[in-house]
């Protein structure tokens, strides 16, 4: 069962109602490069279904973090980050940056990734 949301600007993308530069499509899963790109390689991974942060995908038990962050992994190695490294970020609520309410993993690398962040 596919479950969407009318006014998520990530389901439409999903639907193909939205344009974005995809760059990977898995079976339950679709990765894009971000818009507005923090590093040489920005890549957001998402479920098809809607699930408005990472507790709520994690709480439903079906697998699609484990999903997400196996897709996160094949798009490092197609970007060739894999082996200098990457960070995968999930903003999970408003006081942590979250501005988009469909779960979605940051695939971020290409540069030096300062921990913690600057
Ligand atoms: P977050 O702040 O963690 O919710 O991340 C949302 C991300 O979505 C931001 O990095 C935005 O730049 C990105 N974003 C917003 N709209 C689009 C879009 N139409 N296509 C690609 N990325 C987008
Ligand atoms: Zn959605």
């Amino acid at each position: 069962m596919t479950t969407s949301e009318p006014d998520c600007l990530f389901c439409k993308i999903v639907a193909g109602e939205v344009p974005a530069e995809i760059v990977r499509e898995g079976g339950s899963t679709v990765a894009f490069r971000d818009i507005n790109p923090q590093a040489p390689t920005h890549v957001l991974v998402i479920p098809r279904d809607h699930y408005p942060d990472a507790g709520a995908a994690g709480r439903a038990g079906v697998g699609i973090m484990d999903e997400i962050a196996r897709e996160a992994h094949e798009v490092a190695e197609a970007e060739g980050i894999a082996a200098s490294g990457y960070r995968l970020v999930f903003n999970t609520g408003p006081g942590a940056g979250q501005t988009v309410f469909h779960v979605h993993g940051h695939v971020l690398g290409g540069r030096g990734l300062e921990w913690p962040p600057g």
